[in-house]
């Protein structure tokens, strides 16, 4: 499940963020088809972020990032989402999740 192809490591890191904001959007705001906008917000700021991450090939996930270039308020917004969603990420898209769990041992790049 280990992916060492950056643009599917990426790829893959943006679909893990999206079903991680909608099982959270889904359990706290009660969303159905769609998520709300608070959600949609900040799944558009983060992908945004990840378009533009300076962290080159090598980047970790953005929860293991030492620079973490998300806002105060959105890096909180997005701590809450993969507190809650996480652990769910399991039952619900576990090849995400396990892909999650191994990029985790990735060293973040520091400098
Ligand atoms: S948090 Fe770190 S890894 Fe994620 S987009 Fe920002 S700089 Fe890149
Ligand atoms: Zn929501």
């Amino acid at each position: 499940m280990h992916e060492n192809n950056p643009d599917r490591r990426l790829a893959r890191e943006k679909r893990t963020l999206e079903c991680m904001i909608v099982i959270y959007c889904r359990a706290t705001h009660g969303a159905a088809d769609d998520i709300c906008a608070d959600c949609r917000e900040l799944l558009e700021y983060a992908l945004d972020r990840l378009d533009n991450c300076g962290q080159g090939p090598d980047k970790p996930t953005c929860a293991q990032c030492v620079v973490h270039c998300f806002n105060p308020a959105m890096r909180q917004r997005v701590r809450a989402v993969m507190r809650y969603a996480g652990p769910r990420m399991f039952l619900h898209h576990p090849g995400l999740a396990l892909g999650h769990v191994f990029d985790k041992f990735r060293r973040p790049r520091r400098g």
